[in-house]
């Protein structure tokens, strides 16, 4: 966000899936880079333990040979223009990086989005996840509504959800939204409690979880509307930094943290946005895991 400068017949189905995996199927030399190119100039947080990975994914289910499983999940990825300095709100690196390795995990196909969806693009998809400095306008909601009400899946990460005048609109669609910088926010040490989302599938087995990133606060939307998933203190008491909403068929999943690009790389961050974006599309909430730990910041 703006502030200081630092500041996802049988044989029918077989061809399809190998088709989807030669076509974003990374070459052997760059299978090793599913992390972010560019950090900034501070000090990284300590890598994540095996441990604490292990137990986070503790529990997973099997992948499901239903219907729904064996249909392939496509998934739009938008970007925009980096907004902030290096390694902060890498939009453009962020979606190279994660169009070329979400591929990996069978039945996965994804594309790729500059500001905003084509409309052939969202009649396709089946999850749209933005992770850029948000807007809306009618345009937008023209777009935005028909797909939340035809069971569309939307993700938005961290300054995805600036509404900019329009925030009130917005809030409506995903739970809670900013009016441009008008918001308050805090780069640094998180500490954030997922006990309000312990009975949600995207939470299992999160309790706390420490970061070095931003949280927002004071965004404009009614509370109440949505499931919170993890929150803040700041200023004293409690903000949402993670929930999901439901609108008509549609799901949403939101993440306010997202602003260093090593978050990106932790593994307990990747499992929530890999989960939030199963769980939008109402797919089996483990189907990711294998990429969890891929060239993640764990030791
Ligand atoms: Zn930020």
């Amino acid at each position: 966000m703006t502030g200081p400068a630092r500041c996802f017949k049988p044989c029918t189905v077989v061809l399809l899936f190998s088709a989807s995996l030669l076509w974003m199927a990374p070459s052997r030399g760059e299978e090793a880079a599913f992390r972010m190119p560019e950090y900034p100039d501070l000090a990284p947080p300590p890598p994540r333990s095996q441990a604490e990975v292990a137990a986070l994914l503790a529990g997973g289910e099997a992948a499901e040979a239903g219907p729904a499983e064996q249909a392939p999940l496509r998934i739009v990825l938008v970007a925009g223009p980096k907004d902030h300095g290096k390694g902060e709100h890498d939009y453009p690196n962020w979606q190279q990086v994660w169009a070329k390795h979400l591929p990996r995990v069978a039945g996965t196909r994804v594309e790729t989005a500059w500001e905003f969806p084509t409309a052939p693009q969202i009649d396709a998809a089946d999850v749209l996840v933005f992770y850029q400095h948000g807007d809306w306008n009618d345009d937008r909601a023209a777009a935005i509504d028909p797909f939340l009400a035809r069971g569309g899946g939307l993700v938005y990460i961290h300054w995805a959800v600036d509404g900019r005048d329009q925030h009130q609109a917005l809030a409506q669609r995903i739970g809670l939204a900013s009016l441009g910088g008008g918001i308050s926010y805090r780069h640094g040490d998180l500490d954030i409690d997922f006990t309000p989302g312990a009975e949600h599938p995207i939470a299992r087995n999160f309790r706390r979880i420490r970061w070095i990133d931003e949280t927002y606060w004071k965004l404009a939307g009614d509370p109440a509307q949505i499931n919170l998933i993890g929150s803040s203190i700041e200023e004293g008491r409690p903000w949402p930094q993670f929930w999901t909403i439901e609108r008509g068929r549609g799901r949403v999943f939101v993440s306010i943290p997202g602003h260093y690009m090593w978050t990106f790389d932790d593994p307990a961050f990747r499992t929530l946005l890999f989960r939030g974006i199963a769980w939008v599309a109402r797919r089996n909430i483990d189907r990711f895991n294998e990429l969890v730990t891929l060239d993640a910041r764990v030791e």
